[in-house]
């Protein structure tokens, strides 16, 4: 029998029997780590081979390109896996202060150099999903069917009962599996809502906004990387042009050019140095233009950031959820999709263990699901169009109350330059740590705007410029 009667309950509920997880990506990495916890069994079903060693692959074309794990993320992650950052750390990934280690240029200046508690681990992408895969791999009740491609969805009545998988090569018929609970983790390119039309439901709407973004990448030899670990990130707005340098696994430097809208992005190396020279700020350039190239330039379009409405369903079919880029896709340069997805990880682990204490899983798991995730999609979303909105491009969809709040975050970067109170603040929202609330708190509106303020609080601005990455940085003391 599939379906089970809670006690006391008066609508039938799902066993917490068998999950699975469409997507072995990040996100569906993490959604079978914690179903584990509470299913019999779990399966996760990615088209790709997934290596244990750290190599690019098809599926994930943005993995070749630079990928920051925030805080938030890093923790969530470590949490479900514990050991995992010390796997990384002896994998080679670099373990970076965030108010001493970055190096970050935006607005027209440095961002103060301070003392912070805040580590990040910077590393290739490929080094991230591989060290989690194995981790995955060994849990007992996982099992990983990769190499195998999903093609739709089983359904009976109201209900997502299963998948059907396309056929193998030599074999006649694709196969079925059955499921207690589907969880969409397919990213992106997701063909979810188009099964879901197909099988008689309700598709959700979808939003974009629509800031083109090219990302070329390269990575070169790292030299003298013992006394330097810093990363550069030197934000283009209002320009277009911006660049981020981060020291990754292999003594390598992972630099990765975005260009907004129709910025002609380099195709070759001549060009990738001359588009690295013409930032706010030479230091990219001045480190690479020597550099040792140990890579092809990779490149990637991404044509705006995509919201999947499932909230918004009167109807969600039970026994289905999605997660991550599959429910919402933000532009990369802000560097959210996998810590909102570890997030949302974190959340459907309270969410199946709630189930176990109801006795299952109700038909309004999913409708709950949507609403639960609702608020850190939100945040990261709002972000997105708080920042992108500024573009003349997208000037006729900018709602007007976003005006007075775009000039006060103008303002919040021009104080990270004399501040390290604000950069502190600064850098703990972004990485999740602390809600956008916090930019208004009365110590952060002070020295926002009252630019004398709280002098005493200041770190050091580096000319980070006159100090060329290759050697220790000059001065990086708390003032
Ligand atoms: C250029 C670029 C740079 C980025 N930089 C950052 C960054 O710095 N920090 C950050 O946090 N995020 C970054 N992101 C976003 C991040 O890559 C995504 O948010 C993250 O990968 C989402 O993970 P996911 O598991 O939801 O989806 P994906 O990573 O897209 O994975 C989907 C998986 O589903 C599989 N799949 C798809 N269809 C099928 C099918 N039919 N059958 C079986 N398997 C299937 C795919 O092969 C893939 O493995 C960046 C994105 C881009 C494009």
């Amino acid at each position: 029998m599939r379906y089970r009667a809670h006690p006391g309950a008066k609508t039938p509920r799902r066993p917490l029997g068998h999950a699975v997880v469409l997507g072995g990506s990040v996100v569906g990495l993490l959604a079978a780590r914690v179903l584990s916890d509470q299913f019999d069994r779990v399966t996760l079903i990615e088209r790709d081979a997934l290596a244990d060693r750290p190599e690019p692959r098809k599926g994930v074309p943005q993995g070749n390109h630079l990928h920051a794990l925030l805080a938030r993320g890093r923790m969530i992650a470590e949490a479900l896996l514990p050991g995992l950052c010390d796997a990384l750390l002896a994998a080679g990934a670099m373990r970076l202060n965030a108010g001493r280690d970055l190096a970050w240029h935006q607005s027209g200046g440095w961002r103060v150099q301070h003392d912070s508690d805040l580590f990040f681990l910077s590393m290739s992408r490929p080094l991230l999903e591989s060290t989690i895969v194995k981790r995955v791999r060994a849990l007992p009740n996982v099992t990983i069917l990769d190499g195998v491609r999903v093609i739709g969805l089983r359904a009976e009545a109201n209900c997502v009962t299963g998948v059907r998988l396309a056929k193998p090569a030599g074999c006649a018929r694709g196969s079925e599996i059955e499921a207690d609970l589907v969880v969409d983790a397919m990213g992106r390119g997701s063909s979810v809502p188009q099964w879901l039309m197909e099988l008689g439901f309700a598709a959700p709407q979808t939003e974009l906004v629509g800031a083109r973004v090219s990302y070329a990448t390269w990575t070169f030899r790292r030299l003298d990387h013992e006394p330097n670990r810093r990363a550069v990130v030197v934000a283009g707005k209002p320009a277009r042009r911006s660049g981020l340098m981060f020291p990754i696994e292999g003594d390598r430097w992972l630099v990765t050019l975005p260009g907004f809208f129709d910025e002609p992005m380099p195709q070759d190396h001549n060009a990738f140095l001359a588009y690295a020279r013409s930032l706010a700020v030479p230091d990219i350039y001045e480190t690479i233009r020597n550099g040792e190239p140990l890579s092809e330039i990779k490149r990637f379009r991404f044509i705006g950031s995509l919201r999947r409405r499932y909230e918004r369903l009167e109807h969600v079919p039970e026994g289905l959820i999605a997660m991550g880029d599959a429910v919402c896709s933000f532009n990369p340069v802000y560097g959210q999709g996998m810590t909102v997805g570890a997030i949302e990880a974190e959340a459907l682990s309270r969410a199946v263990t709630e189930a176990r204490v109801e006795g299952g899983i109700g038909p309004d798991f999913g409708r709950r699901w949507f609403q639960t995730i609702r608020p850190v999609v939100d945040a990261a979303w709002n972000g997105v169009r708080l920042e992108d909105f500024r573009f003349p491009e997208l000037a006729r969809e900018r709602p007007l109350r976003l005006r007075p709040l775009q000039w006060y975050m103008e303002r919040v970067q021009q104080a990270t330059h004399r501040s390290a109170f604000v950069t502190d603040r600064f850098y703990r929202v972004m990485n999740f740590l602390e809600p956008p609330s916090a930019f208004f708190s009365p110590r952060v509106m002070a020295e926002v705007l009252l630019p004398g303020f709280g002098s005493t609080h200041r770190g050091t601005t580096t000319a980070w410029s006159h100090a060329p990455v290759c050697r220790a940085p000059q001065a990086s003391r708390v003032g």
